[in-house]
């Protein structure tokens, strides 16, 4: 691959943190607090929808940041004043169900991608942003159409045409190479690729649910763009596994051969890269939870369009079911049955290696824990079990992180003040982990 001068996409990519720079740092840092009073909103209410009162087993949303995994409740604060987090509490790790953890995981994820593609496009190389859905099906429970478009996908990567175009991964038989087991049928596609990365989503429309794919292509250049035979054929053999795997009927083959398929490149992906995950708690306007109320009643400007109709992700649901409606309530709980343990995005075989990209898993990356070297922490207290309950029953844990961020100490003791006098309409159970600590015998 040939060194060129970075283009138009990859500054963008490398333009990232001056555009922030632009931005106020105060302005910056009350957004952070409105996006972590947001997310501790919609977890207390995916916590409630969750919960399973028979008993039994419960989701693992609804002992998320409630959970002490030792003794007592440690809350550290920056020096800065700008923000604070618990120790000691237990975090899920549900990316599709907990928005304290989803957001942390998702920028992970996020940072994940935008390194292999900055690094791609630096060499010279090219990035395709290749979008795969299906005409709406109303009334086809969540799981069906799950079902169906995972088989369509998998038909879809098996036809002749995709293998022909884009052959068998570079990244792939790189390190099979690497692993002494080279492959031993490699396919040369006519637009030969590194590898892909597929990311899952769905909203729910006016016609239900919309399952779709966002794929990353890893190429060699941009050729396929232009390449108006190979484009056909690639959204032929996709309807014809949508077909098959019973999306979509002969009835709507125009329609679908127009829709159901989307290939763009240069600042697309640079966009998508950009906004990976960053949903809800940062989509314009959408802020807070009450605020969901009046953005339903002006659809128009919040959701997310996809041809004239209008889409809301699975967060946004949550969002409304805060706000009382009982039918994104039962969305929402239907969406996270679903897709709890699917993953979120895939990379190709060998593609990860490539770009020396460590496997973590979801568990792992929600971890509360100081990850910015600069950042100037302090410890402001610990809470026992008793004040912890209290906590939880008041519904009060952001506000104890912003007290503690703002004021430290003193302002977290007179908020623990405040709340015994508030009534407690929250459930106040946890489970406490905390275990006797061996070391101390051994000073
Ligand atoms: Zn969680």
């Amino acid at each position: 691959m040939m060194q060129t001068e970075p283009n138009a996409v990859v500054s963008r990519f490398l333009g990232i943190s001056a555009k922030s720079l632009h931005t106020s740092s105060a302005k910056n840092e009350d957004h952070k607090l409105k996006a972590k009073a947001l997310k501790y909103t919609l977890q207390r209410t995916a916590q409630t929808l969750l919960y399973n009162h028979e008993g039994g087993k419960q989701h693992r949303v609804c002992s998320c940041h409630r959970n002490v995994a030792s003794d007592g409740v440690s809350v550290y604060r920056d020096v800065s004043g700008n923000n604070a987090r618990f120790g000691n509490l237990m975090t899920c790790g549900s990316v599709w169900s907990c928005p304290v953890c989803a957001a942390k995981i998702t920028e992970s994820r996020r940072e994940d991608l935008q390194k292999a593609v900055s690094n791609w496009l630096l060499q010279g190389s090219s990035c395709l942003l290749l979008t795969s859905t299906f005409p709406h099906e109303a009334d086809m429970p969540l799981s069906e159409l799950l079902e169906k478009f995972a088989e369509a996908l998998q038909k879809f990567k098996n036809s002749r045409t995709y293998k022909n175009i884009f052959g068998t991964s570079v990244a792939a038989s790189a390190l099979k190479s690497k692993k002494n087991t080279p492959l031993k049928n490699i396919i040369e596609g006519t637009h030969p690729r590194l590898g892909t990365v597929r990311s899952l989503e769905v909203s729910h429309g006016v016609n239900g649910w919309h399952p779709h794919t966002h794929e990353v292509l890893f190429m060699d250049d941009d050729r396929l763009l232009t390449d108006t035979a190979a484009v056909e054929s690639l959204t032929k053999a996709w309807v014809v596994a949508l077909i098959n795997a019973g999306l979509g009927d002969e009835s709507k083959i125009n329609d679908m051969l127009l829709r159901a398929m989307d290939i763009r490149g240069g600042d697309y992906v640079a966009d998508y890269v950009n906004k990976f995950g960053r949903e809800p708690v940062e989509l314009q306007g959408w802020t807070i939870a009450h605020e969901v109320t009046k953005a339903n009643s002006k659809m128009g400007k919040v959701g997310r369009k996809f041809g004239n109709e209008f889409h809301y992700t699975p967060f946004q649901l949550l969002g409304f079911a805060t706000d009382g409606d009982s039918v994104a309530a039962e969305l929402f709980k239907e969406f996270s049955a679903c897709f709890e343990g699917k993953r979120m995005n895939y990379w190709t075989n060998g593609l990860k290696d490539w770009f020396n990209i460590n496997e973590v898993e979801d568990e792992d990356l929600a971890v509360d824990q100081e990850t910015e070297k600069e950042k100037e922490e302090e410890f402001v207290i610990r809470l026992d079990g008793d004040q912890w309950k209290l906590v939880i029953e008041t519904n009060a844990r952001f506000e104890v992180l912003q007290a503690a961020a703002r004021g430290g100490l003193n302002s977290v003791l007179s908020l623990i003040e405040d709340l015994k006098t508030r009534p407690k309409s929250y459930r106040g159970w946890f489970k406490d982990f905390a275990r006797p600590d061996f070391s101390r015998f051994f000073h």
